[in-house]
């Protein structure tokens, strides 16, 4: 029989540092402000921080503490480690397999490998399963070369001792996400590669048993999804096959499986015909498992532990202690003394901030119905003290948690009758606008556009002065009148700006926004903001997610003050600039005691005022952004077609109000349309503008095989680098859309907002955008005639 794996654990824990120190010192060594030694130097101090943090809090049984700090990612690493590099990236492989590995040059290969370089374009960058954390992805070609070079991992397993447990991107997951490298032939899968993977994992995991590693986890995820091409027997098969090949060393440390993000009841019975000794499960996203399944496990897990991550890694809620509780010792009794069973939480907590007892400023009843990571470990521990002890050892911290949840249950600001009402009485109709032919004549004949029009996403540069004018403001040292005027001058500024450059429809520029879900939020009742709550998006990015506690309403008109401005200082038609329910609720934490179909229908109903308010106040095109309509879909196929009639009812309830003759906008960031573009013909927008420029227009074919009949902006303008395109690469990019398409439905504007874009390059492109259209225009005008 194994050791049983530890009682009480946590899958991962942020990695940004409460202070978010890795995020400045990686930015410091970038910069070339420190030096290599003292970057790695901050990482070792976080990884002894978060160590004796976490023993602190209960984590003290050997291998109870995930290892899983990354200096950028954890995909990454395994890239590094595994020299399973690129072609245009052979002279940092050469660096990482020639120096140590957490060695100043190593670190700067890893770097330019997530950053590119030149013309070396970085390994793309893609979220992790559904949450909004990205990793780099793979490139794996039938060429690439796996080969063990060192991995920081080991070093840190050495110094941190035998209470920690390295982790690992399971081969199965990592496999999955990568994608095919540049030149694979046809029908290439980088999954064909497992067997030439194993012997790297194998070498890796020889290295960590030699530094003391009692445990290793594996993170499986990709085995909760069935978005893959494979079909499911053949992962099975290859997990199966996997872990039988890593357990096949005697002398290796005791493995942990973890499939997080959802669940996969499955997969644990093809692991459990393998000799690892632990299994996770996800019951929060996932479920709680059958009795049926339990009895079977008490037999086919004999000896070893299942692993229940019964406290959530996604959200920042305190976890209903009682009622996981009585689950657990379900979960206990029906798989009997043979099988061992501990608590952890269903996935990493990097998608959580560190501790919420920084945030002083929250009300204190509404902070103590929150759990950041530190809180979380602590329910975990609790929960892990009751299965071993017995109730009575945990009854205190049961009553507490009831009664924190009953304080939750009865604020009179998480459930309002009058909001309630609004909900329940929301018809069909009302997501229903006139039909689009209906719309586009009054639309034609109420703006006037020209053929091809040029319009912008909403956001303009972002200077320094509109940050500090927002800073000194919130600090209170800018009164209101002199931040309103400065906002104002900032808005004439972009206005006359567009005019000048010959744009068509016009936008205000979003200068008074810190944060296109964050601004919302702050209008909003309902929502709290932290101060400290940082959680990583990827590298040293990080963002501050609201927390969507309450039922929503809105005071008072948040946009329309700044819209209607804008409006009224040109003929020109202007833009509105709203933020869509579905993308407010992912990018924020999001309260779970209610469906999201109701928050979302919340929230729909808050922009549906806000619409009109804009409508009354002269301005006739609205755009409703909702780039995170994808990031929610489901992992699993089954689950997509409920989350499509929330989120898709959510929208039109947003914009079903709307006039005829006001044009709806919505814009989604990513490129590959073709997953949604059944969703996005339901949004039943006017005009959709999507990313498309890097792909050089390849979602066209999707969008025209769909049969799209609406108008479509595919962006022409890659903001997500200075450069300035020019006439001709811009005029190309519009006869391809022309082509496709019918050139009566194209628009022509950049991918996406230009707040992360300097001025200079902006005017330049920007003018390069209407002098194309402007030839485009006319040359369809000669052609036709
Ligand atoms: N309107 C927003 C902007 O221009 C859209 C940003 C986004 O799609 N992420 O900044
Ligand atoms: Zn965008």
């Amino acid at each position: 029989m194994s050791t049983p794996f530890p009682t009480a654990s946590i899958l991962g824990y942020p990695r940004i540092g409460g202070d978010r120190e890795l995020k400045f010192a990686l930015e410091k060594f970038w910069s070339h402000k420190a030096s290599g030694e003292e970057l790695a130097a901050t990482a070792q101090g976080l990884r002894e921080t978060r160590t004796r943090r976490l023993s602190s809090l209960g984590l003290t049984k050997p291998g109870s503490i995930p290892e899983d700090f990354s200096y950028y990612d954890q995909v990454l690493d395994l890239v590094c480690a595994f020299g399973a590099t690129p072609e245009r990236f052979a002279p940092e492989r050469e660096v990482l397999a020639q120096s140590e590995p957490e060695s100043p040059e190593a670190l700067a290969a890893q770097f330019t490998i997530a950053r590119g370089e030149g013309d070396r374009a970085a390994l793309g960058l893609t979220k992790w399963f559904d949450s909004n954390y990205h990793y780099l992805v793979p490139e794996i070609g039938p060429d690439t070369v796996f080969e063990y070079l060192g991995a920081p991992r080991v070093a840190a397993a050495k110094t941190l001792g035998e209470a920690v447990r390295p982790v690992l991107v399971g081969p199965i997951t990592f496999l999955l996400l990568s994608r095919a490298a540049e030149g694979a032939p046809e029908g290439f899968r980088p999954f064909d590669r497992l067997d030439d993977v194993l012997p790297a994992y194998l070498a890796l995991v020889d290295e960590l048993k030699a530094a003391g590693a009692q445990w290793v986890e594996f993170d499986e995820p990709a085995l909760v999804s069935d978005r893959w091409s494979i079909p499911r027997e053949e992962i099975l098969a290859a997990l199966r096959h996997a872990y039988t090949t890593l357990s096949k060393e005697a002398e290796r440390p005791q493995y942990l499986v973890a499939l997080s993000y959802g669940h996969a009841a499955d997969a644990v019975d093809v692991l459990a015909e393998t000799p690892v000794e632990a299994i996770h499960i996800d019951t929060v996203r996932g479920r709680w498992p059958e009795d049926e399944e339990l009895s079977r496990w008490s037999e086919s897990l004999r000896g070893r532990s299942l692993v229940i991550g019964a406290i959530s890694g996604r959200n920042i809620w305190r976890a209903d202690l009682g009622e996981a509780f009585e689950q657990l010792t379900r979960v206990q009794r029906r798989l009997g003394e043979g099988v061992h069973v501990s608590v952890s939480t269903s996935t990493s907590l990097q998608h959580v901030p560190h501790d919420v007892e920084r945030e002083t400023q929250l009300d204190p009843e509404i902070r103590s119905w929150l759990a950041f990571a530190d809180q979380k470990v602590t329910e975990s521990v609790t929960l892990a003290r009751g299965l071993s002890e017995g109730k009575e050892a945990i009854a205190r911290e049961l009553s507490d948690n009831a009664a924190v949840l009953e304080s939750r249950r009865r604020h009179p600001g998480v459930h309002r009758e009058d909001i309630r009402e609004k909900t329940a009485a929301v018809t069909d109709e009302d997501r229903h606008r006139a039909p689009y032919p209906e719309r586009l004549a009054a639309q034609e004949k109420a703006l006037g556009l020209p053929p091809l029009p040029t319009t912008t996403i909403g956001s303009f540069p972002q200077t320094s002065e509109i940050r500090q004018a927002r800073a000194a403001h919130r600090r209170g040292e800018l009164s209101t009148e002199d931040y309103v005027a400065a906002m104002k001058s900032e808005i004439e500024h972009v206005i006359r700006a567009q005019e000048e450059i010959g744009l068509d429809v016009l936008v205000h520029g979003e200068a008074e926004r810190n944060d296109m879900v964050q601004y919302f939020a702050e209008h909003f009742e309902g929502f709290v903001t932290t101060v400290h709550g940082w959680v990583q998006s990827y590298g040293s990015r990080c963002t501050r997610p609201s927390i969507l506690w309450g039922d929503v309403s809105r005071p008072e008109p948040v946009t329309v003050e700044w819209s209607g401005y804008a409006a009224s200082l040109t003929d020109h038609a202007v833009k509105g600039m709203l933020t869509g329910p579905v993308t407010i609720m992912a990018w924020s934490f999001v309260r779970e005691d209610i469906p999201w179909s109701e928050v979302g229908d919340q929230l729909g109903l808050v922009l549906r005022d806000e619409i009109r308010d804009l409508e009354n106040a002269g301005v006739g095109v609205i755009q409703v952004d909702e780039p995170a309509i994808r990031e929610l879909l489901p992992l699993r196929s089954t689950e997509e077609d409920e989350y499509l009639r929330w989120s898709v009812g959510s929208f039109r309830l947003a914009t079903g109000g709307a006039k005829s003759e006001t044009s709806i906008h919505t814009h989604l960031c990513y490129s590959d349309f073709a997953t949604v573009v059944d969703a996005i013909d339901r949004l039943d927008a006017d005009v959709t503008s999507v990313e498309a420029s890097r792909s050089k227009m390849a979602v066209l074919p999707a969008i025209a095989a769909h049969g799209f009949d609406r108008q479509i902006g595919p962006g022409v303008w890659d903001i997500h680098s200075p450069r300035v395109p020019s006439v001709e690469e811009i005029s190309g990019l519009i006869s391809r859309a022309t082509d496709a398409l019918d050139p009566r439905q194209v628009w022509v504007n950049p991918d996406c907002g230009l707040k992360t874009r300097g001025w200079e390059e902006t005017t330049a492109t920007l003018r390069n955008l209407v002098e194309a259209a402007h030839e485009a225009r006319q040359a369809s005008s000669t052609s036709s005639k």
